[in-house]
């Protein structure tokens, strides 16, 4: 991708960065807020449960039984911890240190695993006899009927009709782990509508666990899902220093709703050194209805009971975004990153479908790892940003693996 409009664009924005002010600080997060954002925009019948919610979760991460038994589920049935690999030969491409946090290798290919087995525990301490979930492309649904199926709990996973039928693998494996399926032909039959008809559920059965899938939505779930995958973040801090002697300079990740890239931050946002880079899903280029770039293109909003950026027309209305990667195509982002996005202390990129495959076709060759379309995005942003950086170091966010993305249009 050298040379292109997009690089001279990120050359510029990276100058603008290093200009910017940083005013994070640790004291924005306060009560489910992170600076201005974040919070718990919902209707009286939710809060009542989200408030609940947010105090068992309190009571238990500070439950060591609790704590241990994640632990325990991370380690044997996950594969915890996963390997930060030297990336040898990327590295030599690019001229420059580049390691990769394998979350590719977790049980199920991903990072989501970490959350769904998590929140999987937490209702199971809470009492819940079923989880629900809404699913897109049906990642989030195979990682919550996996963890229900763990836990031998009751799972409902709602999808619309059109997301069920061009997701059909999925549906069967949700089915195979003795989930049901639950689709609805309202609206556009996609994932807001689904989401929809999942809260409607979730109001009128008190003893449901609502499972959700990225750190998005309102208070306690950012934190919640932070908590869930900053062992990522913790297992990379201690790794580098054992192998390089010292932290990054730089993290990459990418960004949908952020539950993957927070979980790599959560553990160097205090360490000023450390540079934070996400790329979001640019789709075919810039335009504002081809594109997943909330952060980038977006507006600060209340959206799905959160105050966070959100891609939205000019009547403020919610966008159809595009991207191929399921994972980042969602109008909406977790409100931690938009505190860290306006405070300078991450910055925001979009990568498009092309620059992706780019990448993901150069770390199959070069490394034997095929990594998921999604991730890809950090990797072809590292790859540009990195190029020729000789006394850099970098982690990279290998939030997952690209068996689901194979198709013509890779190669
Ligand atoms: C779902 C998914 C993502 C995007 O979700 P985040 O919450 O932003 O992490 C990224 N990568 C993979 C492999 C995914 O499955």
């Amino acid at each position: 991708m050298e040379n292109t409009a997009n690089s001279q664009q990120q050359a510029q924005q990276t100058q603008k960065s290093q200009q910017v002010k940083r005013t994070y600080t640790k004291e924005a997060y306060q009560n489910g807020f992170f600076g201005p954002y974040g919070g718990m925009y919902v209707p009286d019948v939710l809060k009542g449960k989200l408030e609940y919610l947010a105090e068992q979760f309190e009571q238990l991460k500070n439950d060591r039984q609790f704590v241990g038994e994640v632990n325990y589920y991370f380690r044997q049935y996950i594969g915890r911890p996963s390997p930060l690999y030297y990336a040898e030969r990327l590295s030599k491409e690019v001229n420059s240190r580049i390691y990769l946090k394998r979350e590719d290798l977790n049980h199920t290919g991903a990072h989501k695993i970490n959350n769904t087995v998590g929140q999987i525990l937490l209702a199971k301490h809470m009492g819940a006899t079923e989880v629900i979930a809404e699913t897109g492309a049906g990642q989030h649904g195979v990682a919550t009927a996996t963890a229900a199926a763990l836990m031998g709990m009751k799972c409902k996973v709602f999808m619309g009709q059109k997301d069920a039928e061009r997701q059909q693998v999925n549906v069967y494996r949700m089915k195979i782990l003795g989930a049901e399926v639950v689709t609805t032909e309202q609206g556009t039959a996609t994932l807001k509508d689904a989401i929809n008809v999942a809260l409607e559920y979730y109001v009128k059965h008190p003893d449901v666990f609502y499972l959700l899938g990225s750190a998005v939505g309102p208070h306690p779930y950012p934190s919640i899902v932070r908590y869930f995958q900053q062992v990522i973040g913790q297992e990379a801090r201690r790794q580098i220093l054992e192998t390089e002697n010292r932290l990054p300079d730089n993290l990459f990740a990418c960004v949908g709703g952020g539950s993957n890239a927070i979980g790599l931050y959560s553990a160097f946002l205090d360490d000023e050194t450390v540079n934070i880079y996400s790329a979001e899903g640019g789709g075919e280029g810039e335009l504002l209805y081809k594109t997943a770039s909330t952060l980038v293109m977006g507006s600060p909003l209340v959206f799905q009971g959160t105050y966070s950026y959100c891609l939205v027309d000019p009547d403020n209305n919610a966008v159809d975004t595009y991207s191929m990667a399921a994972g980042l195509d969602y109008p909406g982002v977790g409100p931690e990153h938009a505190y860290l996005k306006d405070s300078g202390r991450a910055q925001y990129y979009c990568v498009t479908d092309q620059q992706a495959i780019g990448a993901f076709r150069k770390l199959s060759m070069l490394e034997g790892i095929i990594p998921a379309i999604e991730s890809s995005h950090a990797v072809a942003l590292a790859m540009d940003m990195m190029r020729e950086r000789t006394d850099q170091v970098s982690i990279i966010n290998l939030s997952g693996r690209g068996d689901k993305d194979m198709g013509r249009e890779m190669i």
